[in-house]
């Protein structure tokens, strides 16, 4: 599949520094930042600094210095969130069956309460 990336979404001015953020980390493939509608005491999403769309995309299209700089970053804020101990959930969605709002690929790191079960 191929992707069009629009680089007038939400995620992308926040990358240019247009629209202020809450960073927790920024690296040279990722930034973190608190989600600004939290969903839990811990709501941080994680973007790819580079123009990807969702995971497939991402997966599909970056370097394998990108792929493993975003996901160690990832890992780096679980680390500094505190998550570790008492456990997380990642979230990734993608498309219109996935609900995705913002076309820029986020990862959604959630703790600090009992989240439930995702899938019944
Ligand atoms: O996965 P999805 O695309 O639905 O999630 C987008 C997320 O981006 C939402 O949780 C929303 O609260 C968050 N957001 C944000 N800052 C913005 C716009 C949206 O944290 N300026």
């Amino acid at each position: 599949m191929s992707y069009t990336y629009d680089d007038q979404n939400i995620f992308a001015k926040i990358l240019r520094g247009e629209i202020p953020n809450k960073t927790v980390l920024e690296t040279e493939h990722a930034l973190a930042f608190h989600d600004i509608a939290p969903q839990a005491p811990i709501h941080v999403l994680v973007i790819p600094k580079g123009p990807y769309v969702c995971y497939d995309h991402f997966a599909q299209d970056a370097s394998d210095a990108e792929i493993i700089g975003f996901t160690r970053a990832v890992g780096e804020v679980c680390k500094m969130m505190g998550v570790e101990e008492n456990g997380f959930r990642l979230i990734a969605n993608a498309g219109e069956n996935g609900v995705q709002e913002v076309p820029h690929l986020h990862v959604h790191i959630l703790g600090g309460r009992n989240l439930g079960r995702m899938l019944s």
